[in-house]
């Protein structure tokens, strides 16, 4: 069923991985869906393309997330385009793994700007246009809580402060039918964690699951809270990591 027919949707780093699953999975619940990218111009087309070929709506927006004003004025232009915004999902993200010393004041930056910045501007913009029935769903990452390797200080520290960030906003929007949650996947299989790398060979022990996930595995979850039926779950973090953090 159509769960999200009349809704309008931003997936940030939509043209791969994760953000492409969860894409793919809001239009064929009948929202129209706006996927942002930075340098991946022609997979963001295929992506878009192949929603359209499933009879579904999704265009794509060249939007560096590392740009707070461009990320401003994305989610503005989506809003311009299509009259309205309803859903706003935070998954563009960028790594670096490394031991603490080794990390680069251009690294920390990075991933700040991108994991984190870029989600509270987003966020930010977004609520001048979210009405009732809203929706601001962020990918942090179960390494928030649990981080079975040494080298990811970076990485967990912004997506620690992703689920911070939405308990605060979902204390403060939530009384205006809005709701606001972090989504925490564990090891997904996409070009940032490939399952079949050595990085993977040192996790899958980790998985109670056994097995990598997958970006639809992600989109599903992403999908029901973006629906009506998930009303009443805000300020949550949920996980769907196999497991992994059990
Ligand atoms: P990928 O590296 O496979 O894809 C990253 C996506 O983010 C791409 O679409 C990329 O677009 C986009 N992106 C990166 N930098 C920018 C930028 N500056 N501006 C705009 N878009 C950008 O990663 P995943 O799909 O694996 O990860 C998606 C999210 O899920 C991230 O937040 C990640 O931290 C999180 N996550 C992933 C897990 C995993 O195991 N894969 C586990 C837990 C969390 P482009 O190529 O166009 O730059």
């Amino acid at each position: 069923t159509k769960t999200l027919a009349g809704k309008v949707a931003i997936v940030t780093g939509g043209s791969r991985g994760i953000g492409a699953g969860i894409a793919q999975r809001l239009a064929a619940a009948g929202a129209t869906v706006a996927i942002t990218y930075n340098s991946s111009a022609e997979r963001a087309e295929t992506v878009t393309k192949s929603i359209g070929e499933a009879g579904g709506t999704a265009v794509a927006l060249r939007v560096d997330a590392a740009d707070r004003e461009a990320v401003r004025a994305g989610v503005a232009e989506v809003v311009e385009r299509f009259g309205r915004l309803d859903i706003l999902v935070n998954n563009a993200g960028v790594t670096v793994v490394g031991p603490v010393e080794s990390i680069s004041e251009a690294d920390y930056d990075r991933n700040l700007a991108v994991n984190l910045t870029a989600v509270f501007m987003a966020s930010q913009e977004a609520l001048r246009h979210l009405g009732d029935g809203g929706r601001i769903i962020t990918i942090g990452s179960i390494n928030a809580d649990r981080i079975h390797f040494g080298g990811g200080s970076v990485y967990a520290l912004t997506k620690a402060g992703v689920a911070g960030l939405t308990r605060a906003l979902a204390r403060e929007v939530s009384g205006r039918g809005i709701t606001v949650n972090t989504v925490q996947p564990g090891p997904v299989d996409t070009d940032m964690n490939p399952a079949d790398s050595p990085f993977a060979e040192i996790t899958r022990p980790h998985i109670a699951v056994g097995r990598y996930g997958t970006a639809g595995e992600v989109g599903s979850l992403v999908t029901y809270l973006a629906g009506p039926d998930a009303a009443y779950i805000s300020g949550a973090t949920i996980n769907v990591d196999g497991g992994f953090a059990a």
